[in-house]
C-alpha cells in the first residue's frame, strides 16, 4: 500500500481529490493534513471519514515539527500540497495571511520533505505543488493561451503568493535535487466549493433572492475546469516519478465570461424548476482584476494522456443539482457552521487533532 500526504484535503479541491483517490486507488492510503480554516470543513469528506485508508490530521503546514512527525510516522511517497488561502478578494484585504500559508507554509513543507527524502535516498518520492493559472497574469484579447514556459506576471496578492511558492519549489529542485512537479490549474467548479466563490455564490444568491453580483461588466474571461477532471490529472501525474522537474498547465480549454457562466447557472436552475427572483447587479471591478485567463494544456495531454471529460454545460448542471440536493451542507459551512460544527469523535477514520 502506498501512502500519499495531501495537505488542504478538507478544502474544495482537496476533499474532491482525497475522495477520488480513496474511490479509484485502492492501493493508496491518504494522510490528510488540514488546518480547518473557514474554507476547510470535515463536512466536505463524507466518503473519506468512514474509510480506514484515510487519516485526518488537524494542523498547519507551517508547523515543521508536526509535518516532520507525520512524514516519519506514515512514510509517504507522494506529498501533494493544496493547503493555501485561495480567495483573491481576501488577499486584497489581508495579504499577510497569504504570505503565511501559501509561501512560508510551502517553504517549511519543502524543508521537511527534503530532510525526509535525504534520509531515504532510495524512496520513490515526489513533491507536487498545486498552483494556479493566475500566476501568469492576464491575457489580452487575441493572445494565445498561456504555455508552461511563459513568464510569471502575477497581478493580485493571491497570485503573487502562489507564484512565490512555485519559485521556491523550483529552487528546491534545482538546489537540492528535490523531485517535484508543479501543476497550474484553471478555475475549478463542482461539489463542496465554499460559497464565497463565483459559481456557488451565484447559486446561493439565486436560491435566496439576493442580487447576482458581477464584477465590471461581467465580461472577464476565465478558463473553467470541473474539479473531478482536475483531480484526475493530479492522480495521473503521480502514477510515477518520471515527470519530476516538469510543470503542467491543467485547464478545461473552456474560456467563458462571468455573464456566460451566470447564464448557464440560471438555465440549469430553470431546468430543475427553480424560479429565480434575483436580479443581476453590476458592481465595481475588484482591484487588480485580470481580464482574461486561458491555458494551453497540450503538454499534460501528451505526457499523461489527460484531457477533461466533463463538458461545461453538463458540469454546471450537475454542480447546480449537487447544491440543490445538499442545502444542509450549505447551512453547515455557511454562514456560522464552519469546521468545529462537525463532531470529530463520530468519525471511524483515524483523526489526529
Ligand atoms: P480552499 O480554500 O477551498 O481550500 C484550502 C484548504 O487549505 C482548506 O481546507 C484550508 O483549511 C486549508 N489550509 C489553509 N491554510 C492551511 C495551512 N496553513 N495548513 C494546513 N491547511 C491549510 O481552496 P481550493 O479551491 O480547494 O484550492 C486548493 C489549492 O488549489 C490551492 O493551493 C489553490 O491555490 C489551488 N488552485 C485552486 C483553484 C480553484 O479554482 N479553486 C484553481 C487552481 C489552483
Amino acid at each position: 500500500m502506498e501512502t500519499w500526504l495531501i495537505t488542504g484535503g478538507a478544502g474544495f479541491i482537496g476533499s474532491n481529490l482525497v475522495q477520488k483517490i480513496l474511490r479509484e486507488r485502492e492501493d493508496v492510503r491518504v494522510i490528510n493534513l488540514d488546518l480547518l480554516t473557514y474554507a476547510g470543513n470535515l463536512a466536505n469528506l463524507p466518503e473519506a471519514l468512514p474509510s480506514r485508508r484515510h487519516v485526518f490530521v488537524h494542523g498547519d503546514i507551517c508547523d515543521q515539527e508536526l509535518v516532520r512527525s507525520i512524514l516519519i510516522k506514515f512514510e509517504p511517497t507522494r506529498v501533494l500540497n493544496l493547503a493555501a488561502e485561495s480567495h483573491v478578494d481576501r488577499s486584497i484585504t489581508a495579504p499577510e495571511e497569504f504570505m503565511n500559508s501559501n509561501v512560508l507554509g510551502t517553504v517549511r513543507l519543502l524543508k521537511e520533505c527534503l530532510a525526509y527524502r535525504d534520509k531515504r535516498p532510495h524512496l520513490d518520492f515526489l513533491y507536487h505543488q498545486i498552483s494556479t493559472d493566475e500566476v501568469y497574469g492576464s491575457l489580452s484579447p487575441g493572445d494565445a493561451p498561456f504555455v508552461e514556459t511563459d513568464r510569471y506576471r502575477p497581478s493580485t496578492p493571491y497570485a503573487a503568493a502562489k507564484a512565490a511558492a512555485d519559485h521556491f519549489v523550483r529552487s528546491f529542485g534545482n538546489t537540492y535535487d528535490l523531485p517535484y512537479i508543479i501543476t497550474n490549474g484553471s478555475n475549478n467548479y463542482g461539489p463542496f466549493q465554499f460559497p464565497e466563490k463565483f459559481i456557488p455564490l451565484m447559486i446561493m444568491n439565486a436560491l435566496t433572492g439576493r442580487p447576482l453580483t458581477l464584477h465590471g461588466e461581467g465580461k472577464h474571461l476565465r478558463d473553467w475546469l470541473h474539479v473531478d477532471d482536475h483531480c484526475a490529472a493530479l492522480i495521473e501525474l503521480n502514477r510515477t516519478t518520471g515527470m519530476a522537474g516538469e510543470s503542467f498547465n491543467v485547464g478545461g480549454s473552456c474560456e467563458k465570461s462571468s455573464i456566460e457562466v451566470l447564464n448557464a447557472v440560471l438555465r440549469s436552475l430553470d431546468s430543475f424548476g427553480i424560479e429565480v427572483q434575483s436580479s443581476v447587479m453590476f458592481i465595481p471591478d475588484r482591484k487588480g482584476n485580470d481580464t482574461r485567463y486561458g491555458l494551453n494544456s497540450t503538454k499534460i495531454g501528451l505526457a499523461a494522456k489527460w484531457s477533461p471529460k466533463i463538458s461545461f454545460y453538463d458540469g454546471i448542471r450537475s454542480t447546480v443539482e449537487w447544491y440543490l440536493n445538499n442545502r444542509d451542507w450549505l447551512e453547515r459551512v455557511w454562514p456560522s457552521g464552519y469546521s468545529r460544527a462537525i463532531d470529530l469523535t463520530t468519525s471511524p477514520s483515524e483523526v489526529v487533532v
